[in-house]
């Protein structure tokens, strides 16, 4: 038999196995032929790019590259009552009319596969949905999904990677010596593994639910992508209801939740998305989630257990949490050893004291949360409220229910504020850890952010756990720090009440000089400011010792840039606005073409709008342009601005 027809048969058996549950012949036939293949790509040193043998995981990897997705990945909001979901079904209700479609929410790890003319080129987690992780090696060892498609275009395809409950329990009979906890941790340590053999011992599917990114023709509802996945040979869970009206969505989830018990896959929640591309379009997306989906969670497990001791920990702000650690219990899936507590207000409240036993809830949370005491022991002891800082000895200034260190160089505080800095939508510096960073406090003496720029190869020798490997690499990730947004940089000096939004509202003055000159009525313009945090940045900024701090961290060579903006190109210097489905181009490619020359795209409307582009079924943000005499372009004339149509 030809190579080609080999190929072919096998991928065909191997579809009807993996994704439709439903193979057609005996495995050992499966294998016959297999093992024909290898013989023939070993004979003729050839192996087809879609070959099933390419799934076998190759040589374990040294790192994840990094890997910027083609449009971002976005996260959901969430909602966990029937109010929140109202409040959803409202925010709808005024883009227009919808529909919307139900799914289950699965518990694993997000994957974005890419495909370029037909082929699969790329597998990536979400990461912070703007970068992820380049995992195509092990995600090549998963089998619900084709390496060849029909569709020509470049695509980018979005799945939740699990591992079956029923493919837990065999693989921990299979490794009582180490069993995996749960299997959510279970699915991402698998994706996540360096090592491609070890993924495909631990079997995971991946289940697709979504198209990220579609260069041509795409789709426009989220009907047409599952369609669209499954032709295509993708993993599809086959349940998806498309609704009409919120009673139908309210009844889908109740639905679901009833359903998911008799699971064979781990779901914590629903997932209700608006169905019609054109309205989410119109409905756009915040920060961080699109506005027109939403994910409804089901209630978290509770347990009871039993407070040991209550430690304190101190955040970068000074602030002083409760942590009780107790007596270890099962919940969702793991062993819960530790509950926090928001203040010493919220503890008092809620009557907790050592050795009481207390009702703990973990819903998708890091630290399970204590919802109140149930009952006290003739030994039950009250827990002490602070007079001093219990790490520093400093005195403790309460405010409302909070309690603080007033002293800014309380060491867990100084390694907190490094924590920060060096986190991921911060400065990024990759591995610098909590753990580390106190290792450097502790034994190096690092306390400023410019300290880390001073660090050298030797100041790490005799620092457990440091090989020579990991020290190089967080001394490369610290140097590529050094070239850092100027929103990013601002977000992580820690300037009090600047979160992220805020940090780049200030970005747009170009530098950090200029943010230090804004004037207090100058920053309460600005519309994520307000009263108090302009004061927070006049103070930051006032501080002789942040300022020296901030010449340190230039001397050390870190230079926050602006990204250039493209001038004399055709949208050079307009804000616009994309409204309606374009059918030459998906939403994120025109955004893109847009930026490319010199525009800047906006989510909605407003004063400061100065183009519209209108496709097909634009919806409120064209009537709202109008409303402002705001000038809007059709596809053709947006064409031709782009030079791709000759006039
Ligand atoms: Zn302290």
């Amino acid at each position: 038999m030809e190579m080609r027809e080999l190929v072919d048969i096998l991928n065909r058996w191997a579809y009807e196995y993996y994704v439709l549950d439903d193979p057609s012949v005996p495995d050992r036939e499966y294998d016959r032929l297999y093992d024909r293949l290898r013989e023939l790509e070993r004979e003729t040193g050839v192996v087809l790019p879609d070959s099933p043998t390419r799934r076998v995981g190759g040589d374990p990897v040294k790192g994840f590259e990094r890997h910027t997705h083609i449009a971002r990945l976005y996260s959901l909001d969430k909602a966990v009552s029937e109010d929140e979901m109202n409040a959803f079904f409202t925010r709808v209700g005024k883009a227009g009319e919808a529909t919307y479609t139900v799914e289950y929410k699965y518990d694993g790890l997000t994957v974005c596969l890419t495909y370029e003319n037909g082929a699969f080129v790329r597998a990536t987690t979400r990461g912070n949905g703007v970068e992820g992780e380049d995992v195509t090696a092990q995600v090549l060892t998963v089998l619900s999904f084709p390496l060849k498609i029909s569709y020509r275009g470049t695509l980018e395809v979005r799945g939740e990677a699990i591992i079956r409950l029923s493919a837990l329990q065999r693989y921990n009979e299979a490794h009582p010596e180490e069993p995996l906890k749960n299997a959510r941790n279970a699915a991402a340590g698998a994706i996540r593994n360096l090592d491609p053999k070890v993924t495909k011992t631990r079997q995971p599917e991946i289940l697709f639910y979504d198209i990220n990114y579609m260069s041509e023709a795409p789709v426009s509802s989220q009907t047409e992508a599952m369609e669209f996945l499954r032709r295509e040979g993708f993993k599809v869970f086959p349940y998806l209801r498309v609704c009409a009206s919120p009673e139908e969505v309210l009844a889908a989830i109740d639905e679901i939740e009833i359903g998911r018990k008799s699971l064979d896959v781990l779901t914590d929640g629903a997932v209700i998305k608006v169905n019609e591309e054109s309205i989410r379009s119109d409905m756009g997306a915040t920060d961080k989630f699109p506005r027109w989906a939403i994910a409804y969670k089901f209630e978290a497990e509770e347990a009871l257990a039993t407070v040991e001791r209550i430690v304190w920990q101190v955040g970068r702000t000074g602030k002083l949490t409760p942590l009780a650690e107790i007596s270890p219990v099962e919940l969702a899936g793991a062993t819960v050893r530790r509950a926090t507590l928001n203040n010493y207000g919220d503890l008092t409240r809620k009557d907790v004291k050592v050795h009481s036993q207390v009702l703990v809830r973990r819903s998708n949370e890091v630290i399970p949360e204590i919802l109140g005491a149930v009952s006290h022991v003739e030994g039950s002891v009250p827990v002490e409220k602070p007079t001093v800082c219990p790490f520093c000895n400093s005195p403790i200034r309460e405010v409302g229910a909070n309690l603080f260190c007033t002293n800014e160089a309380c060491p867990p505080r100084v390694v907190q504020k490094l924590t920060h800095y060096c986190s991921k939508n911060a400065a990024d510096i990759e591995g610098m850890s909590e753990a580390t960073l106190t290792l450097l406090y502790e034994k190096r003496g690092v306390r400023n952010f410019s300290d880390l720029y001073k660090l050298k190869e030797e100041d790490f020798a005799g620092l457990e756990g440091f090989k020579e490997k990991k020290i190089s690499n967080l001394l490369g990730a610290i140097e590529k720090s050094k070239d850092i947004p100027l929103d990013r940089f601002l977000y992580a000096i820690g300037i009090e009440g600047i979160g992220r939004v805020a940090a780049r509202d200030l970005a747009a003055f170009g530098s950090v000089s200029a943010v230090a000159a804004l004037s207090f009525e100058e920053l309460i313009a600005i519309e994520d400011v307000g009263e108090v945090t302009a004061r927070s940045v006049l103070s930051f900024f006032a501080d002789e010792a942040n300022r020296k701090e901030l010449d340190a961290l230039c001397e050390a060579g870190v230079k926050p840039y602006v990204k250039a903006r493209v001038s004399g190109g055709a949208f050079s210097g307009l804000n616009v606005v994309l409204t309606g489905t374009l059918a030459a181009m998906s939403r994120p490619e025109a955004q893109k073409r847009i930026e490319a020359l010199g525009g800047v795209c906006q989510s909605a409307v407003s004063a400061k709008t100065s183009l519209v582009v209108a496709g097909e079924k634009a919806g409120s943000k064209l009537d709202k342009a109008k409303k402002l005499g705001v000038r809007v372009i059709g596809e053709e004339e947006f064409l031709s601005m782009l030079g791709e149509l000759r006039q």
